[in-house]
């Protein structure tokens, strides 16, 4: 069995609960004399310094910190060094309003890439691969984080970016790729034109995928290593907490490890903000425990998923998280029922003569969302044939009716006429703003 810090990694529970007490304690006082925004909110909330903390529960008497605190403080306003102790600034693609900006200390980017070093370790990388990045070089963090954490591995790592695949696909055949690192819809379009192009996957050498950055099925999964012939790997993390790493898949890919000497995770309800009970699914909440340009005091993901307290096979004893379902701003509420793409995700994909690729159209009519759901065929003869397109049709719906408890409208489109993405997938056109101006 492959570990990147064996002693971390397979530490007992007491002990890694001791030294996450440990740990919280110190991070809370560091931000209290460290920080300007958490003094005053630490303060407020009567935690103080956090010299009252004696159990890892009474992390509750913490506010949470929200995306809505990075942005209201955007740039640095989360900072606790100097200026001049920062050697790095990553921030996230901002989609949706201002960056979120993350800053690290040199310490900090030494744990990092410990943390993705265990992640990349755990998928399967040894010194001898040689890696290619396809997660796009820049502020975001994907990148930089993979690299720094496979060089301490030892891999040989190629910075190829994103974009140009046919040059992409080239590198990887001329450099004898044994692995990449993408997302999981880049890797699925690599698939592709792989299949479409001059050179068959004898040509290449990969065998693995270290893919993160987005939600990825178990089903989506064997779509892709079906395609390229390799074993993939996820990885979790984001740029509030520092990046990828945070949490990654062990050879049994039940649950991804946390790093739980540098994140103390938590589980709450959305809704009321409470301890969901141990074991059940609600959002999820992370404090960072040793980072120092930037420490984060339970940050809510907005992630939804589960933790998973029981031991692991695989020798690792940190607590696991399920794959997430999504975010909580990427559920859908259709007629009532609340829907994550991810649950019509594992109900399409590998479903007989449709591809992996699917788009969710959400509209208002009558004063109600309804739900599209357009699906690629493999074979555009299925659209010759009336019958047969009904038939494919109805059958995906009560599929999907079974999974959802909802009725969907289901649309068979020809092959390759849906987006392909290179980053991270935008599968919901939502078009209820739009159409109803
Ligand atoms: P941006 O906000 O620009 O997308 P981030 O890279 O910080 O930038 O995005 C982090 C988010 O990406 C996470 O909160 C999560 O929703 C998603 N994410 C990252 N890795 C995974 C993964 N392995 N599985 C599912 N979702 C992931
Ligand atoms: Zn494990």
């Amino acid at each position: 069995m492959n570990y990147f810090q064996k002693d971390i990694e397979t530490m007992p529970r007491k002990k890694i609960e001791e030294l996450q007490l440990e740990r919280l304690k110190s991070v809370v006082a560091y931000c209290y004399n460290n920080s300007r925004f958490y003094h005053d909110r630490l303060e407020k909330a009567g935690v103080g310094d956090g010299s009252r903390i004696k159990q890892l529960s009474d992390i509750q008497y913490i506010p949470y910190t929200t995306k809505d605190d990075f942005r209201e403080h955007y740039p640095f306003g989360l900072r606790s060094v100097p200026m001049k102790d920062v050697v790095r600034i990553h921030a996230s693609s901002g989609t949706t309003g201002k960056p979120t900006v993350g800053l690290y200390t040199k310490e900090d980017i030494e744990n990092w890439s410990d943390c993705v070093a265990r992640v990349t370790v755990a998928g399967g990388v040894t010194a001898d691969d040689i890696i290619q990045i396809s997660f796009g070089y820049g502020l975001f963090t994907g990148a930089l984080g993979l690299h720094f954490g496979l060089e301490k591995v030892g891999a040989t790592v190629i910075p190829a970016s994103s974009g140009n695949t046919e040059k992409q696909l080239m590198m990887m055949r001329d450099f004898g790729v044994t692995g990449i690192v993408a997302t999981p819809s880049y890797a699925l379009y690599l698939s592709e034109a792989i299949k479409e192009g001059e050179h068959p996957l004898s040509e290449y050498k990969l065998k693995l995928g270290i893919l993160g950055s987005e939600p990825c099925t178990p089903e989506m999964r064997s779509q892709i290593e079906q395609n390229l012939g390799i074993y993939v790997s996820d990885n979790y993390g984001m740029t509030e907490l520092g990046g990828p790493g945070v949490s990654g898949d062990c050879p049994e890919r039940n649950g991804m490890h946390f790093a739980e000497d540098h994140f103390l995770p938590e589980i709450i309800n959305t809704e009321t903000g409470e301890w969901a009970p141990q074991g059940e699914v609600g959002e999820l909440v992370v404090t960072t425990l040793t980072r120092r340009a930037m420490p984060v005091l339970r940050y809510r993901t907005k992630d939804i998923t589960r933790l998973i307290y029981e031991p692991c096979s695989c020798g690792r004893t940190h607590v696991r998280m399920a794959k997430t379902m999504g975010r909580t701003d990427d559920m859908l509420i259709i007629k009532g029922v609340n829907v994550f793409p991810t649950q019509i995700e594992s109900a399409l994909v590998g479903t007989e003569k449709i591809g992996p690729h699917y788009q969710l159209v959400v509209r208002r009519e009558n004063f109600r969302d309804t739900l599209e759901i357009r699906v690629e065929l493999i074979d555009a003869k299925v659209l010759e044939s009336f019958g047969e397109l009904e038939r494919l049709r109805n059958s995906i719906e009560n599929k999907l009716r079974s999974v959802l408890g909802l009725q969907t409208k289901v649309t068979l489109v020809k092959p390759k006429s849906l987006e392909r993405f290179q980053g991270k997938a935008k599968r919901i056109l939502d078009l209820r703003n739009v159409e109803n101006k």
